[in-house]
């Protein structure tokens, strides 16, 4: 038996008339760049968020990128950030010139603590850039809260989190901006490349939105030094396809982790803990074990693939370097890089396959 993390393959294979039938009308409408499916899907991803604009762009890293151009944050500012990221996070803070500050995870969570901001705000800081980190929120509420009482500006990662929600209401406006990435294994993906903005901020979607065209909205006058990144109109066909099996796909996610979640309890495993308020979406299912190497070889023997979010944290990444984070500094961070292991999960992944999980997990955890 074989179980792969991630069957990408089968989420075409499940919609492929639905989606042949978009680009080709993407390909046949002679519009490239921008244009009436760039409108549409646009229009859908706001009323899907909640959020009244959303500026479709090139990529997730370039959509956390912009936020913070827009929002004017640049040289000699400080951006909080959490320790326990993909370094995409990290990346976007420094592509500005400004600095990120990391901040460790909750205990019993993935997530940024949210009561260890406070102390690393200084009068550098800029903004808070929290992550709904493998789909899980965060606590979205107390994170604006506390901006709003520093005068802080709050731009979400939530590159893992389409279709999560905080207190009934969908991750998507609560922040100043919230970046969405479409790559290919998110929970929405795009066949290709692909990333938003979504905000409650016309302000800060119109400065996006020219940040991505060259700085320009009239074609040739240039307001400021802008970047090329826009999202491809056949990337926004399939995209408006997989919109509508979003909440579907996420459903059996969820189904998925409520198995695993009862069936592995006792196994002396760290299980992902769900806030009352919090309704995850479930991008990743990560659990934690001291002897994390030795599972995933048991695993692996046993045909079934998993993954390690991620093996080494942002600070200790030759890229950071010259900020002298050492090792050490940052020990949940560092330890979690040690112990965290992504079980399969998505959408098309079996009952049988997700019996046959647990059955190994049983017995060799
Ligand atoms: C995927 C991801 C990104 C970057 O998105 P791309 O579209 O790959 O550029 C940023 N942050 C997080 C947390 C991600 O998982």
């Amino acid at each position: 038996m074989r179980v792969p993390f991630l069957d990408l393959k089968a989420a075409y294979s499940e919609l492929s008339r639905e989606l042949d039938e978009a680009v080709l009308r993407a390909s046949h409408s002679g519009w490239y760049i921008g244009g009436p499916e760039v409108e549409s899907f646009e229009a859908d991803f706001a009323a899907y968020t909640e959020a009244k604009y959303c500026v479709g762009v090139g990529n997730g890293l370039d959509a956390l990128t912009l936020a913070l151009r827009a929002l004017d944050i640049g040289a000699g500012d400080e951006v909080i950030v959490p320790s326990h990221t993909f370094i995409a996070t990290w990346l976007a803070v420094s592509a500005v010139g400004a600095k990120p500050v990391p901040v460790e995870p909750a205990s019993g969570s993935y997530n940024i603590d949210v009561a260890s901001i406070e102390r690393c705000i200084t009068s550098k800081t800029k903004a808070i850039m929290p992550v709904h980190l493998y789909g899980m929120p965060v606590d979205i509420e107390a994170i604006c809260t506390l901006a709003k009482r520093h005068g802080l500006a709050v731009i979400e990662d939530a590159a893992q989190a389409h279709g999560a929600m905080v207190g009934g209401k969908k991750i998507g406006s609560h922040g100043d901006v919230v970046a969405w990435s479409f790559y290919p294994g998110k929970n929405l993906g795009a066949l290709g490349d692909g990333g938003a903005i979504t905000t409650n901020n016309e302000a800060i979607a119109s400065r996006v939105r020219e940040l991505g065209n060259y700085g320009s909205s009239v074609k040739y006058f240039n307001e400021e030094r802008g970047v090329n990144s826009r999202l491809d109109p056949i990337q926004a066909a399939a995209l408006s396809v997989k919109l509508k099996y979003l909440d579907g796909w996420n459903k059996r996610r969820q189904h998925i982790a409520t198995i695993y979640s009862q069936a592995l309890r006792g196994l002396g495993l760290s299980l992902p803990n769900v806030p009352t308020w919090a309704e995850p979406v479930w991008h990743l299912y990560v659990v934690a074990t001291p002897e994390r190497d030795a599972l995933q070889s048991r695993l692996a023997s046993a045909g079934i693939q998993t993954l390690i979010h991620y093996p080494v944290p942002p600070h200790l990444q030759k890229a950071y370097q010259a900020l002298a984070l050492k090792a050490g500094t940052l020990p949940v961070a560092e330890r979690l890089a040690k112990e965290v292991l992504s079980l399969p999960i998505g959408p098309h992944l079996s009952a049988g396959d997700v019996d046959y999980v647990v059955s190994v997990l049983t017995a060799v955890a």
